[in-house]
């Protein structure tokens, strides 16, 4: 349910109806917008009844929001959600571009490819120090180590960092360091963990899971929201399908329906699909073409020694190439870079 509250309601009607739905048993999540307000209600396990909350001062309408997600939907906030971190804002005019390693393996990898990546124009450093591996006998990430590595790179480059966390033990360390938590696409279900990254309120970029349908991607979403942390990002990284000419399938399809059904911001991981790295600069071009809002991209200084991942991995140089070509196309799609 969402209570739609008039546009010259007073601060002391909203906190009116924000009482009167904590004293019904339910959980009131208020959503400014710049026409107005409108409080979303979760935490019915029946219907509500609408009419005790449709005639309080300020409520001008109490709407039923018929799509399984509640608070990800854009029936619940027409306006497009810009998540900013540290700085760097997802959802607007600009398309950052996060880049980095699979994995953060040493200080000397990071300070390299971090200081390129920069002079190159990315907006972020991304790099995983707890790594969900098929195999439990590959690297598995440098935990805190990493992430005072991490650190590290951003006061020298002043660069935010996005990195995963694979459980609550891992978050509970991750939220002391990381601007941006990665759930990722094994996780994508894991409902415990996504309800606890819902409650450290840090911005979270939340991966498709493998073989996720659009609804199962949003309502994943809905738990981290559900939780009062609003600031998330999506991120389509491939899905499993019968082809066998990429890692992945990349389903940029995605894009125009999400943005339809909900107002979260949509960024595209090209780097797993393409699983090689000359597949890499066209699935970018084509995911900014069909609107994402950003891109991840795995970039290595050295990927022919790299822990994890450096088939897909660019070279710093070929990172250089990409941020040329998207400089040309962005500004074409009225966005900026
Ligand atoms: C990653 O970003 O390195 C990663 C493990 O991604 P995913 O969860 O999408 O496989
Ligand atoms: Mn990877």
């Amino acid at each position: 349910m969402l209570v739609i509250m008039a546009q010259s309601a007073e601060k002391e009607s909203i906190e009116n109806v924000v009482q009167k739905i904590k004293e019904s048993g339910l959980i009131p999540h208020s959503i400014p917008g710049s026409m107005r307000t409108a409080i979303g209600v979760t935490g019915n396990t029946g219907a509500i009844n609408t009419d005790k909350f449709s005639e309080l001062p300020g409520v001008i309408r109490v709407i039923r929001v018929t799509a399984p997600y509640k608070l990800v939907s854009r029936e619940t906030k027409p306006e497009n959600t810009i998540v900013n971190v540290g700085g760097v804002k997802f959802g607007g005019k600009k398309l950052p571009i996060i880049a980095g390693p699979c994995s953060v393996e040493s200080r000397q990898q990071m300070m390299e490819v971090a200081e390129k990546l920069k002079r190159s124009g990315a907006a972020m450093i991304r790099g995983g120090v707890y790594k969900p591996r098929t195999s439990p006998y590959d690297f598995q990430g440098l935990g805190e180590e990493g992430l005072e590595i991490l650190s590290e790179v951003r006061e020298k480059t002043g660069l935010p960092f996005v990195t995963e966390s694979i459980d609550a033990e891992s978050l509970s360390l991750t939220v002391k360091y990381a601007d941006m938590i990665q759930i990722g696409a094994r996780n994508m279900q894991n409902y415990s963990l996504l309800r606890a990254a819902g409650k450290t309120g840090k911005p979270i970029l939340l991966k498709r899971g493998l073989s996720a349908t659009l609804d199962e991607f949003l309502m994943a979403a809905e738990y981290i929201m559900s939780e009062g942390n609003y600031n998330i990002v999506l991120c389509e990284r491939g899905i499993r399908t019968f082809a066998q000419h990429s890692r992945f399938t990349l389903d940029i399809s995605i894009i125009p329906t999400i943005k339809q059904l909900s107002h979260l911001p949509i960024i595209v991981d090209p780097s797993h699909p393409a699983g090689v790295r000359d597949k890499v600069i066209p699935l970018s071009l084509g995911a900014v073409g069909a609107g994402a809002d950003g891109l991840m991209v795995e970039v290595h200084p050295e990927p022919d020694k790299a822990l994890s991942d450096g088939p897909q991995s660019l070279y710093p140089k070929q990172f250089e190439q990409l941020m040329d070509k998207l400089s040309i196309i962005v500004p074409a799609l009225d966005r900026e870079i």
